[in-house]
């Protein structure tokens, strides 16, 4: 990430694919049969379990962001069966612990946008594990950072070997 302008304006180039994205295209993603949770793209794809997913975020907010994502396409916590729970913090968990060995953060920002007002951008749920290091873009702070970036195709690549390496899906209770 760079700071332009004295710490005026933020630069994210990663993010400029999404934030350039025709409005119309946005829009398609709360239809299941365009939505791109649906169709899981493997380049990012860390792990697949029973009931939902783990992959890189294309359009990371910092280095080492995830996604879980349900392999339903529902938009609702309330939807959620209790085996879809159960394996969904199963899967921060082991997120957690994997990014702890591969990107040392100190801290973490967990959690998901539901409706539009909230910043939903695609209508399938899913939850985001967001790696926090010192000196990062805070939620109330935007000056004076640095965030080392990582491609997310490479980040799927070495979570998916941190994983087989130290056995982690069954560690965590994943049927995969
Ligand atoms: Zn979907």
């Amino acid at each position: 990430m760079i700071v332009k302008d004295q710490c005026k304006s933020l630069y994210a180039p990663w993010r400029q694919d999404y934030v350039t994205k025709p409005s119309e295209e946005k829009e398609m993603t709360t239809n299941k049969r365009n939505c791109p949770f649906c169709k899981k793209d493997r380049e990012l794809l860390i792990l697949e379990a029973s009931k939902s997913y783990l992959q890189a975020n294309k359009y990371p907010y910092s280095a080492g962001h995830l996604l879980i994502i349900t392999k339903r396409h529902v938009n609702q916590v309330v939807e959620l069966t209790s085996l879809e729970k159960k394996e969904l913090f199963n899967l921060i968990d082991l997120s957690i612990y994997s990014l702890d060995i591969l990107m040392k953060p100190e801290g973490y920002n967990i959690g998901c946008s539901i409706g539009r007002i909230a910043g939903e951008s695609i209508s399938h749920l899913h939850f985001h594990v967001l790696p926090r290091y010192k000196g990062d873009v805070g939620w109330n702070r935007v000056c004076d950072f640095n965030v080392v970036s990582v491609a997310p195709n490479d980040l799927a690549k070495n979570l998916k070997c941190i994983i087989g390496k130290n056995k982690l899906a069954k560690k965590f209770g994943l049927f995969v």
